[in-house]
């Protein structure tokens, strides 16, 4: 299978071989043979990311920048492993991110408590600490350069407080992490990409959510990248789906509010009926057993992340 993808502009994505193919990936800038990832997949995405780079014959010492869209293990728990493979490498990684980085303990803790040890040790192995001295936090607005080639860091709220989405000022794309949602190539159709919102626990802020999408179109981008997975456009109206999305998703946690034991499974329900009513009028004719399947992780996640978010709010 191709684990890498050529998009335009120097861009590309690799497969993170996280849980199932096509699920998280790690994009990476080229610029007159210097390089940059974004994100950094897991411990075990490290040989694709060599594989890449050899393929596109861009030696480990030309690698400057790995910049984190926010410090979620799927992001973030193969930087470690990164940083000791490239040697002239800097991390790029939000201020609220760069402690954990240093010490990932609450990294591994906080991902234990929404995963459970046992997956949290088969997904991610070994979190391997950084260097302080190698990290730059990335403060809003900050540019970075890599040899010649603007990219723009900017502070992204809404999926995680730790969250930046980062504008390649060279193709004017954006590489958005999580916070403009997940898109699977799977269940394109027609060309056209389906688009679904993610709330992953601990820090969903819908407010800061639909401002930080905002943020991003008043860019006028012509295609993202978003980790989960790999390219898509037509953003105007993907921007107005996920704005939508905010407010259902908010309606279905308020309406199951004071329910009682049952929360968190029917707020999942409701998200899954959400799914389905969605997916289908945007034309999939997959089976909903298959559509589930797919999404079966961001329906949990989107759930407990709603849950947390009722607990902290005082509505
Ligand atoms: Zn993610």
């Amino acid at each position: 299978m191709n684990k890498l993808i050529c998009y335009e502009h120097g861009i590309y994505a690799i497969d993170a071989d996280y849980v199932r193919p096509n699920l998280a990936a790690i994009h990476l800038v080229v610029e007159n043979e210097r390089a940059a990832f974004i994100d950094s997949g897991c411990n075990d995405s490290i040989p694709n990311v060599l594989a890449a780079l050899q393929e596109l014959r861009i030696p480990v010492e030309n690698v400057d920048y790995v910049i984190l869209t926010h410090v979620h293990l799927d992001h973030a728990g193969g930087a470690g492993a990164m940083m000791r493979a490239f040697p002239n490498a800097r991390l790029i990684v939000h201020p609220r991110g760069a402690r954990h980085m240093v010490d990932p303990s609450r990294l591994i803790e906080g991902s234990e408590a929404v995963y459970g040890v046992e997956a949290v040790r088969r997904l991610y192995g070994e979190i391997l600490p950084i260097e302080a001295t190698r990290i730059v936090e990335a403060t809003h607005e900050l540019s970075v350069d890599l040899a010649g080639r603007e990219l723009l860091c900017l502070d992204t709220p809404g999926h995680a407080k730790h969250h930046i989405a980062i504008v390649d000022r060279k193709s004017g794309h954006v590489f958005t992490g999580d916070i403009f949602g997940v898109s699977y190539r799977e269940l394109d159709t027609d060309g056209r990409q389906f688009i679904i919102l993610t709330t992953t626990p601990v820090q969903f802020d819908p407010a800061a959510m639909h401002a930080s999408i905002d943020l991003l179109l008043s860019y006028r981008p012509e295609a993202a990248y978003l980790t989960h997975f790999g390219q898509i456009k037509n953003l105007p109206e993907k921007a107005i789906e996920l704005h939508r999305m905010v407010d259902d998703f908010v309606a279905i946690a308020m309406r199951e509010k004071d329910v009682g034991a049952d929360r968190h499974v029917r707020i999942r329900d409701g998200l899954a009926n959400l799914l389905l009513d969605d997916i289908k009028r945007f034309g999939c004719q997959l089976a909903s057993t298959t559509i589930l399947k797919f999404f079966a992780n961001d329906l949990e996640l989107n759930a407990q992340g709603l849950g947390v978010w009722l607990d902290s709010n005082q509505t």
